[in-house]
C-alpha cells in the first residue's frame, strides 16, 4: 500500500511526489486552479485548462517546468505512473491516480459528482488507497437537486428586477461565477460581471465552454441587470442604489446563512460533493484504506469506520501522531 505522509502537504515518498502542496516543492500535482490548491512548483503537473487558469492569475516563474497532462493520459516518472481524471469541481479539475510498486492511490482533490454546465463530469477509478476531500462531510450537508436551485436563482433574479432593484449574485470568480453565467444564459438572462470573473471566463471560453452573452461591470452599466460579483468586492456595491444580494454556496444549507454572509438570500449551489456523494465515491473506489482531508475530516472518517472501512483523518491531531 502506498505510504502517505504530511510534509508541506500530502507527500508520497515512493513517487517522490506532492499532491496540492502548500509550499514550493520539487515535483507537485496541482489538482485545480483555486488559490488554496494552486502554486507553481519546480516541476508542476496539471491539466492544460488548470495551467491556463493559473497563468491567467499569476505568471509562472521562468525556472518552472510545466507538465501539461490531459485527462486519462498516464505520465511516468521514477517508478511512478500518474494519471489525471476529471473531478467535476471546476474547469480542468482533476483527481490523481498514482501507481507505484507499493500499490495504487486515488486523490480526489476538490470534487463533486453532480453534473455541471461548465466542467467535465467526475469519473472514478478503483484504488487501494483513497484520499478524499470531506468539505461537506456531515450527513446534514445534502444538497437539493441542481435544477431546483437553478430555478430558485432565476426566480430571485426576475423577482428582484421586477421590483426595480439589482439582483447581486455573490460567487467565487473561478468556477461558481461561470456556472451561474451558464445557468442564467439558459434562462435568457445576460448578466453584468466583475472584471475578475471576466478574466477567468475568457479562459473557460478558450476551452470551448459557452457562457452566453454578458458585459463587464464598469460601475454604471448595471441598470436592470443581474450582477455577478466575488464576495470580496462587496464594498464596491456602494455605487448601487437598490440591491438584493444572494450568496451562492454549499454553506447556504446552514440555517442563518443570510446573517453570516450579510445578504438577502442564500442558494445552496456547490462545486463540492455533498455527504451522499462522498459516500457514493467511497463505495465506487473500493479502497482498503481511506484518508480524509479538508473540512469535517474527523467526523467523516469516523462515519466511514462505523461503516466498517479503515479510515483516518489526514492531519487530524490524534491520527497524525499515529501516522508519523
Ligand atoms: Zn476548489
Amino acid at each position: 500500500m502506498i505510504n502517505v505522509q504530511l510534509k508541506k502537504g500530502i507527500y508520497l515518498p515512493s513517487a517522490a511526489l506532492w499532491l496540492d502542496p502548500k509550499k514550493t516543492v520539487p515535483l507537485g500535482v496541482v489538482t485545480h486552479a483555486h488559490s488554496d490548491h494552486a502554486g507553481w512548483h519546480r516541476e508542476t503537473i496539471a491539466t492544460p485548462a488548470t495551467i491556463a487558469l493559473m497563468k491567467a492569475r499569476k505568471t509562472a516563474p521562468s525556472r518552472t517546468i510545466i507538465h501539461e497532462l490531459p485527462y486519462f493520459t498516464p505520465w511516468e516518472r521514477s517508478h511512478a505512473r500518474i494519471t489525471l481524471i476529471p473531478a467535476g469541481h471546476v474547469l480542468g479539475s482533476a483527481q490523481v491516480l498514482v501507481e507505484t510498486e507499493e500499490g495504487s492511490l486515488l486523490y480526489t482533490g476538490d470534487f463533486k459528482r453532480r453534473e455541471s454546465l461548465t466542467c467535465e463530469e467526475a469519473t472514478t477509478r478503483k484504488a487501494e488507497t483513497l484520499i478524499i476531500e470531506s468539505t461537506f462531510g456531515l450527513p446534514r450537508y445534502s444538497f437539493p437537486p441542481s435544477e431546483q436551485t437553478h430555478q430558485r436563482i432565476i426566480d430571485f433574479c426576475h423577482r428582484t428586477l421586477e421590483s426595480q432593484e439589482n439582483p447581486v449574485l455573490l460567487a467565487y470568480s473561478l468556477g461558481k461565477a461561470q456556472e451561474l453565467m451558464a445557468i442564467l444564459s439558459q434562462a435568457g438572462i445576460n448578466p453584468v460581471i466583475h472584471e475578475s470573473v471576466a478574466k477567468i471566463s475568457a479562459v473557460y471560453e478558450e476551452h470551448g465552454i459557452d457562457l452566453g452573452s454578458y458585459t463587464v461591470w464598469d460601475k454604471v452599466n448595471h441598470e436592470k441587470k443581474v450582477l455577478i460579483l466575488p464576495p470580496n468586492v462587496r464594498s464596491s456595491l456602494s455605487s448601487l442604489k437598490k440591491i438584493r444580494s444572494a450568496i451562492i454556496s454549499g454553506w447556504a444549507v446552514n440555517e442563518g446563512a443570510i446573517y453570516r454572509y450579510q445578504c438577502d438570500e442564500a442558494f445552496p449551489l456547490s462545486d463540492h460533493a455533498d455527504h451522499g456523494e462522498l459516500i457514493e465515491h467511497v463505495e465506487e473506489v473500493e479502497a482498503q484504506k481511506i484518508y480524509t482531508v479538508h473540512g469535517y475530516t474527523e467526523e467523516f472518517a469516523r462515519d466511514l469506520r462505523y461503516l466498517g472501512i479503515d479510515a483516518l483523518a489526514l492531519g487530524g491531531v490524534n491520527q497524525l501522531e499515529l501516522l508519523l
